[in-house]
């Protein structure tokens, strides 16, 4: 395997939710296995030296009241002694008031003087007992004290030992660790069936992803989870969306193509009729060549209008943004434009309310505000006029194109700024439109993050409210 590989695996949502139902399942049962046998080997001391203390207190009695401290060879008591370290596997020693041993089960110390710490305590009155876990024994030493005056006259050392608890808590560890072993391989199986249900669906969309890719399929839905839903959800919305691009780019391809031909075959058919004739005179050739000529011009402004729509098509970073002042750039503009609007009569008017500067694309901007008068003018009446305003206020800027002209049906309105549609088709190519213009103009204000907006009555005339902030946003 590849590292890569490697990492994709561990990347798995599969491993990952293997990996957790393990935990969650190991943790507690260890934590479980190991508090259970502690408690265990707790208790089963406890219990022994509940055990072992109260046989011994029962012995000292005895020792007291047989006077066993001066007569150590008394059958009784000596039996008793040799019982209990029997039954307890253990060590009984008893000592006299001068710490010596006077008795020892094991027979190995007797005789000898005893200064242990325990001892020296139970010779002050204490009763204790000392488990060593490390060992494995309890040792326990009791005062022996004088029947009538209390007095402590010996101690009895009791030391037993707790193998057996070991050895029993060892069987018990051992089967614990088979039964958590058993469960984890159960546990493993578990998770790794749990794992792959949970992990199904998605495996599914990432299939149902591929058909749709080839054609088979034209919607996602998963419904196992509300995520993947949501997720079916949103990619079928996207996919809706990229068929109308797909589908609004071939429109736009075959538009082209179309808006290109027809100049070439008004062309073509000019060139043909003056070629069929004999003898054609030398007016009807300059006619026709003329009219050739307006064709060619015609086509040259469709694809320089494209172009320019291309080129605004491109990331927003193309823009050439500087501070610019508004007022100038429309005295600008209709000072171009002027002579365009006499040659038709139209009165064309500038209405700044206040002086403006903003940051914008001079060359872009210029272009969209021209469009926009430039139609005001080409789909006006004979006399009519076109008023031009420019307000701000302290986010934004207004630019107002009102024409009296012959307005816009209103269900053209809609399609005004699509490319190449244009509302009387002979009309607006007599007068030399492309169908672009709008669209450009769209294009450039909302690359400046505005708004343009349109109102329109048929006969009456068109006005056209363009918003654009004064501080460009730059988002990415
Ligand atoms: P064109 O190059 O044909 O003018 P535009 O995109 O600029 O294309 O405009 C699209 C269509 O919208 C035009 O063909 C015209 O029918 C209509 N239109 C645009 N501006 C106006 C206006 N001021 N008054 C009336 N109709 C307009």
């Amino acid at each position: 395997m590849t590292k890569k590989k490697i990492r994709d695996f561990f990347k798995g949502l599969k491993i990952r939710l293997i990996l957790l139902f393990l935990v969650i399942g190991i943790v507690p049962m260890t934590a479980l296995r190991v508090g259970m046998l502690r408690s265990y080997e707790k208790k089963a001391v406890s219990n022994r030296e509940i055990d072992v203390l109260s046989q011994a207190r029962i012995l000292t009695n005895q020792i007291i009241f047989n006077n066993y401290l001066e007569n150590a060879d008394l059958e009784l008591i000596n039996t008793q002694l040799e019982q209990l370290s029997n039954i307890y596997d253990g060590r009984i020693i008893v000592i006299n008031d001068s710490f010596h041993i006077i008795q020892d089960t094991y027979d190995l110390d007797e005789g000898k003087t005893i200064v242990s710490e325990e001892v020296m305590r139970s010779f002050r009155g204490e009763e204790i007992s000392k488990y060593d876990s490390e060992n494995c024994y309890i040792e326990m030493t009791l005062p022996l004290l004088e029947q009538t005056s209390k007095e402590v006259i010996g101690v009895l050392l009791v030391s037993v030992s707790t193998d057996s608890i070991v050895l029993n808590q060892g069987y018990l560890e051992n089967s614990a660790w088979i039964i958590q072993l058993f469960s984890i391989m159960v546990i493993l199986l578990a998770a790794m069936g749990l794992a792959r249900a949970l992990v199904k669906p998605f495996q599914k969309m990432a299939a149902e992803i591929v058909e749709i890719q080839n054609g088979y399929e034209d919607a996602l839905e998963i419904n196992s989870y509300t995520e993947t839903e949501i997720i079916s959800e949103r990619f079928n919305q996207l996919f809706e969306r990229m068929k109308v691009i797909d589908e609004s780019r071939e429109e736009f391809v075959s538009n082209v193509s179309h808006e290109l031909k027809t100049p070439l075959t008004s062309m073509k058919v000019l060139a043909d009729s003056l070629n069929g004739q004999e003898d054609v005179p030398v007016e009807l050739y300059k006619e026709f060549m003329g009219d050739i000529g307006n064709e060619i011009d015609r086509e040259t402004k469709i694809i320089n209008d494209l172009l320019s729509l291309v080129k605004m098509d491109r990331a927003a970073a193309d823009l050439n943004i500087s501070s610019v002042n508004i007022n100038d750039l429309l005295e600008a503009i209709l000072k171009r434009l002027r002579p365009i609007a006499q040659r038709q009569r139209i009165e064309l008017v500038l209405e700044s309310f206040r002086p403006v500067s903003a940051e914008v694309d001079e060359v872009k901007l210029t272009q969209a505000i021209t469009n926009l008068i430039e139609n005001g003018i080409k789909y006006n009446k004979p006399e009519g006029w076109v008023h031009v305003s420019l307000n701000a206020d302290h986010q934004y800027f207004y630019v107002k194109v009102e024409d009296s002209g012959i307005g816009i049906p209103e269900d053209s309105l809609e399609h005004i700024y699509e490319r190449f549609y244009r509302v009387d088709k002979s009309h607006s190519r007599e007068i030399g439109g492309t169908g672009l213009g709008l669209a450009i103009a769209r294009n450039a204000i909302l690359m400046h993050r505005g708004a343009i907006k349109v109102f329109s009555t048929e006969g009456e005339g068109t006005i056209f409210n363009v918003r654009i902030p004064l501080n460009y946003i730059l988002t990415s």
